[in-house]
């Protein structure tokens, strides 16, 4: 492992802490924290927003174009989405469980009159799908509509492998702006503990433990079922399919890990999930694909926070939640987290779609945000480990494919 690096990955975490205490500190003088330190945490991620349509787009076209064959990218991505729909739908499913069992409105008294959060209209299940197709090249790249941005990416990089001879010149293009991205995104990164003390601190320094502590509950449950996703639906899947031991898989997962919790990022952790993954033998072609479309897509703990949620708020409202409901918890989280960007707190704007869905009020969201960044730190956590976890064990499909072939 290369000792720049891990530094690195040192110096955010104690930027992590130094953030958590300074905000502790300048609980009182919360204004501060606001006007001086939080600009610079906007500044980290406003490149991180602007790298991510790059990134996604040339990444996604560079693996499509370096598989050379559409058949074979439509088999993986066949299997990728399959397993990235089948864990997310388990994700939400798991934090429902939890979310029951271990009653996590129950219990309190918050005053729930003058709540008040500005909702959106959630567009129908039809039109959500149509949006996915763009009518315009450039727009979703300008309004950074990821879904959109990928279907560009799918259709042209499958233009290129089609013209052949003539698409070479593209290829070559593509693969270049491709590695200049990632530099760019690398530059970017290398701001890491600047950003991620500047977001934490402001954070903390305006919520304090006061606001933290009644929703604990919420918290220790969402981590509960954010560990055992992972540890039993993550493990299982890289033993099983992958032949790969999971604490193999955990140690060589140690450095995005640590990112992604600090960054509250998917999308920003790729470079660290790209070394990783490969470091634990996914090739790069596979890892270039199925990476960058997860951390848009695939969206495990998002979806784990949204079940959570969606329980949390109906039990503070008193509303009883019967089966047939919680079943379209579990549809529609699976939807609204592949909706969901790979950059801090879009899953809690996504959550209104999943209290629309069965009639929860949406301003119970106001009771849930002042934790979210923390609540994000996991769930970013997990989604970008299901992302890797998909990477290994779709590469493991790939190799027994093409040796039964020859
Ligand atoms: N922050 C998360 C991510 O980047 C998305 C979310 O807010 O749920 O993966």
């Amino acid at each position: 492992m290369n000792k720049k690096k891990l530094s690195l990955t040192a110096k955010i975490s104690i930027a992590l802490v130094l953030g958590v205490l300074a905000g502790l500190a300048l609980q009182g003088h919360a204004s501060i924290a606001v006007t001086y330190i939080k600009p610079l945490g906007t500044v980290y991620l406003n490149l991180i927003k602007m790298v991510v349509v790059p990134v996604v787009l040339l990444s996604i076209m560079q693996g499509i174009v370096s598989l050379q064959d559409v058949r074979k990218v439509g088999s993986i991505g066949v299997k990728t989405v399959a397993f990235y729909l089948c864990t997310t739908a388990l994700a939400v499913t798991l934090g429902l469980f939890f979310a029951n069992i271990l009653n996590v409105g129950g219990g309190y008294v918050i005053a729930t009159e003058g709540l008040s959060y500005e909702a959106k209209e959630a567009p129908s299940f039809i039109t959500t799908l149509v949006n996915i197709f763009p009518s315009n090249f450039f727009q979703p790249l300008v309004d950074a509509n990821m879904l959109q941005v990928i279907v560009i990416a799918l259709l042209f990089g499958f233009g290129i492998i089609l013209a052949g001879e003539k698409g070479k010149a593209a290829q070559e293009v593509v693969d270049s702006f491709a590695e200049v991205s990632f530099k760019v995104m690398g530059m970017i990164i290398q701001l890491s503990a600047i950003g991620v003390f500047a977001l934490i601190c402001p954070v903390v320094a305006e919520n304090g433990p006061a606001v933290l502590l009644p929703l604990l509950k919420v918290i220790l449950v969402a981590y509960v079922a954010y560990i055992c996703h992972m540890v039993a639906v993550y493990s299982m899947a890289v033993r099983s399919f992958a032949g790969m031991s999971p604490i193999t898989f955990f140690k060589g997962m140690s450095r995005p890990i640590i990112f992604a919790f600090s960054s509250a990022s998917s999308v920003g952790t790729l470079p660290f999930n790209m070394e990783a993954t490969q470091k634990l033998g996914a090739r790069k072609s596979i890892a270039s694909f199925v990476l960058p479309l997860g951390a848009t897509i695939n969206m495990d703990g998002t979806a784990i926070y949204q079940g959570v949620c969606a329980i949390f708020i109906a039990q503070i409202f008193g509303i009883d939640l019967n089966l047939s409901q919680q079943i379209s918890i579990i549809l529609t989280a699976t939807l609204a987290s592949i909706g969901t960007a790979g950059v801090p707190g879009s899953g809690m704007i996504m959550l209104t779609m999943v209290l629309q869905s069965v009639g929860l009020p949406v301003e119970g969201i106001a009771l849930v945000a002042g934790i979210d960044r923390i609540l994000d730190m996991g769930r970013t956590v997990v989604n970008i480990t299901g992302d890797a976890a998909c990477t290994i064990v779709v590469d493991a499909w790939e190799k027994k494919r093409e040796a039964k072939k020859h």
